[in-house]
């Protein structure tokens, strides 16, 4: 080969080297790390809760609710996760937080990361379906997700960070199963088509089998002070909720518990920010705690709750131990916009509702079918089309991707499958909440999850948000560490 022939290839590398760099990320450069929390239980009652049908009103909270937050930056690159005792917050709050954090800290809002937990026992942070929520809270929630967020940054100091997964399997169950003849009821369109039940009653011997994997792992970040003393412990586990909450009052359910357990573990220093422990929804749209196959004795309120935090928090501190930390680390935030179809009922399908909506007498009715004929006649009203964000980051070995659906968990599956970094987790109801997220796999079986009205986007959503992250991944671990 020529001396020029070697140059031209010289210099197509080059090339494509630097097209490989354009990535808004980071190389290795010393760690800074920042947590904090904030309360955002009501201060004025009572409140509607959110996530069940029948409304349940709440005067109190059991426990309280909190805005957490964790800033990593490495040079010039500056990252937020936040996780927030709810049951969904819907992306025109968490935009209008994002700005007021930007303005305070210079941080950019495509930076953020901003995930509800999940519990199904907190107040509405905005008006959704039938239930209204109070704007008093509404603004309670937006200057709680700022103020942790802001004194997270404020706190930023020299840190170093590490990961490990701990095998957490007895505490998640799929919930959707193939039934044994007579199993399929008829569904709140009058209709026996679905292939698969939700949540099918045990004891009867109808269940045939269930109709997806679970994901057992726990995803464990630990960040601590280059003297060791702990910063945050940050664990993403594909658990729905755990419930058994007492009528009547708020609760954070297991993720609050798992906090309050973490942040007593590690014990905080007095004079120095205290730690901050978090559990994040990992994907569990189709994922609860319900042993279907064996059954487990009825527990008293909030015991549940307990055991599953405990049984969480412990399988995590078993792996801390042998956690290696770094301090120099990649770091790097990717954010696409996509914009999806909604789902878009038959003519049929809208007269059927139509004529559902009209009847007087509610008992010749399908169970539940005027709020899915409601839901069914607005699917068939503008806007047609949902923008949804979607983002990557990178942590040194870690990779995050979030999705602001509840998200079945053969997608977190795949995503951990294909993702280029070594851990990989991902956290569902981020950024926004358009419902469920199943696989067309998935649409074909039917069933809760797939219904018109819990289910509005289309259904060949899942593949195509699984792409775009994929896309992300590469891009956010293409950035190259200059000194490991
Ligand atoms: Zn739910």
């Amino acid at each position: 080969m020529r001396v020029s022939q070697l140059l031209s290839i010289a210099v197509v590398i080059a090339v494509l080297w630097s097209s490989a760099q354009v990535v808004e990320g980071e190389v290795a450069v010393d760690l800074k790390a920042g947590a904090a929390k904030a309360d955002i239980t009501p201060e004025h009652w009572p409140h509607p809760l959110v996530g069940t049908f029948s409304e349940r009103l709440a005067d109190k909270a059991w426990d309280r609710l909190h805005a957490r937050a964790i800033v990593l930056q490495s040079g010039e690159e500056s990252i937020a996760i936040v996780v927030i005792d709810s049951c969904y917050v819907p992306r025109v709050v968490l935009d209008e937080a994002k700005g007021r954090i930007a303005k305070q800290t210079g941080m950019r809002t495509d930076h953020m990361l901003m995930a509800a937990t999940h519990t199904h026992s907190a107040p509405a942070s905005r008006d959704r379906r039938e239930i209204k929520a109070d704007p008093r809270y509404v603004e309670r929630v937006t200057s709680g997700i700022v103020a942790a967020t802001v004194a997270a940054h404020r706190q930023l100091e020299a840190a170093e960070i590490g990961w490990a997964v701990a095998y957490a399997p007895d505490e998640v169950f799929n919930r959707r199963w193939f039934m044994k003849p007579g199993g399929i009821v008829e569904n709140p369109f009058g209709e026996r088509n679905d292939i698969v039940r939700m949540n099918p009653p045990r004891g009867k011997n109808l269940l045939d089998r269930a109709a997806g994997p679970t994901d057992p792992d726990i995803s464990i970040v630990s960040i601590r002070a280059v003297d060791g003393r702990p910063i945050a412990l940050f664990a993403n586990y594909s658990l729905h909720y755990v419930g058994g909450v007492p009528a009547g009052g708020a609760s954070a359910d297991y993720f609050g518990e798992f906090a309050r357990l973490a942040e007593k573990r590690l014990g905080s220093k007095e004079g120095k920010p205290a730690v901050v422990g978090v559990l994040s929804n990992g994907t569990s749209g189709d994922i609860n705690n319900i042993s279907f196959r064996k059954s487990r004795p009825r527990k008293q309120p909030f015991e549940r709750i307990r055991e599953v935090a405990g049984y969480v928090a412990d399988k995590t501190f078993e792996q801390l131990e042998g956690v290696q930390y770094r301090r120099r680390i990649e770091l790097a935030m990717t954010q696409r916009l996509l914009t999806l179809d909604k789902r878009r009922p038959t003519p049929a399908q809208v007269a059927r509702a139509k004529q559902f909506l009209a009847a007087a007498d509610e008992s010749s009715l399908p169970r539940r079918a005027k709020p899915y004929a409601a839901w069914t006649v607005k699917l068939a009203e503008p806007p047609f089309q949902e923008e949804l964000v979607l983002q990557a980051i990178r942590i040194g070995d870690i990779g995050i991707t979030s999705i602001p659906c509840e998200v079945f968990v053969e997608i977190g599956l795949e995503l951990k499958a294909k993702s280029p970094l070594p851990l990989h987790f991902t956290m569902e109801l981020a950024n926004g909440h358009y419902g469920y997220l199943p696989t067309p796999r998935h649409h074909a079986l039917g069933g809760y999850e797939t219904w018109l009205g819990t289910n509005t986007l289309e259904e060949q959503a899942s593949v195509k948000i699984t792409q775009q992250l994929l896309e992300m991944l590469e891009v956010v671990s293409s950035v190259q560490s200059s000194s490991k």
